[in-house]
């Protein structure tokens, strides 16, 4: 149904574990764990030798944080290959800024439209003003993507769309996605709140789709045009910040370690366990249009938890 790769298209990293932020949901946010040099190692080795590799995603904790992070993007640069770093604004602009202008994407994330309200949702004061002069700084000054990243909660479904205007107006892209509850069970939205949020996201969309990405695989089984498959099924994979490789960094099952395998013997691993995790989802009629959902909401019969087909 969907085709094999020998080598990954996609690799997301994760730098280390401490963002800065304090959400509400979250239970991790003091945490700190940095990425050892020999699995560092192991990723910079990979992304040499690749031939199929296309983007590189790095992601926290805040990996504008860790003093590798440009050596990583140059190494993909003169590979010729897509950086695109998501960052929760918490480092010293001053400091970071050459790193910041070598990405071929920045990714930023923001809770809630409503100042005092996304200070409150990430437990830090002032933090939404250091956002909004990032945004005006990255419009100054970096000529490539920017997409705004509007995890979907319960207590910010009313903005969805006042989120996507909020973006286009500052000049990005709006990039919504749900917490899968395999990540974080607070966070992730009641079956309810999900309906709601791909109807929403539909007519969102509707207004403005070259401007809205989507993270939310079951969005195309009622419209073909909300299709977004999980990538984690077919062309990306995650190196977490132990080296463990997963299907993505939300899902809670891990395939092996770097310590033990290659990124090739990984793949080919994670390959075989995606092949048996939908294993029934490819007799129904929706696959094509679903990929099984994603792959951090299924549940211990492998069916994602949303679905409205199996209840
Ligand atoms: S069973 Fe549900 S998640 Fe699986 S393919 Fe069908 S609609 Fe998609
Ligand atoms: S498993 Fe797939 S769909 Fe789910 S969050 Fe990860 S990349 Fe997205």
């Amino acid at each position: 149904m969907f085709p094999s790769f020998e080598e990954p298209l996609i690799l997301s990293v994760t730098l280390n574990t401490h963002c800065g932020l304090h959400c509400s949901f979250c239970s991790d946010y003091n945490i700190y764990e940095e990425m050892s040099d020999v699995i560092f190692n192991k990723v910079t080795d990979f992304i040499k030798t690749s031939t199929n590799l296309t983007t590189v995603t790095i992601s926290g904790g805040e990996p504008l944080l860790d003093e590798r992070l440009n050596r990583l993007i140059l190494i993909c640069n003169k590979n010729k290959i897509q950086v695109s770093v998501d960052t929760n604004c918490n480092m010293t602009l001053g400091e970071q800024s050459n790193t910041i202008l070598n990405c071929g994407q920045i990714r930023l994330k923001l809770l809630s439209i409503v100042c005092d309200k996304h200070n409150r949702l990430v437990g830090v004061r002032g933090h939404y003003q250091k956002i909004c002069q990032f945004m005006g700084w990255l419009n100054n000054n970096f000529k490539h993507s920017k997409v705004l990243l509007f995890p979907l909660l319960n207590s910010n479904l009313d903005e969805i769309e006042l989120a996507a205007e909020f973006a286009i107006d500052h000049g990005f892209y709006c990039n919504f996605f749900a917490y899968p509850r395999g990540f974080n069970k607070l966070a992730s939205l009641n079956k309810n709140e999900y309906s709601y949020v791909i109807k929403k996201i539909g007519e969102v969309f509707e207004s403005y789709p070259n401007k809205i990405f989507l993270d939310v695989p079951l969005a195309g089984l009622n419209n073909r045009s909300l299709k977004n498959i999980c990538p984690a099924i077919f062309i990306s994979t995650h190196i977490d910040v132990d080296g463990h490789l997963r299907p993505c960094k939300y899902a809670s099952m891990t395939i092996g370690s770097l310590k033990e395998y290659s990124l090739y013997e990984l793949w080919d691993m994670q390959k075989i366990e995606v092949k048996w995790q939908n294993l029934h989802c490819t007799n129904c009629n929706q696959y094509p249009n679903c990929g099984g959902g994603c792959f951090a909401n299924k549940t211990d019969c492998n069916i994602d938890y949303y679905c409205p087909v199996i209840r």
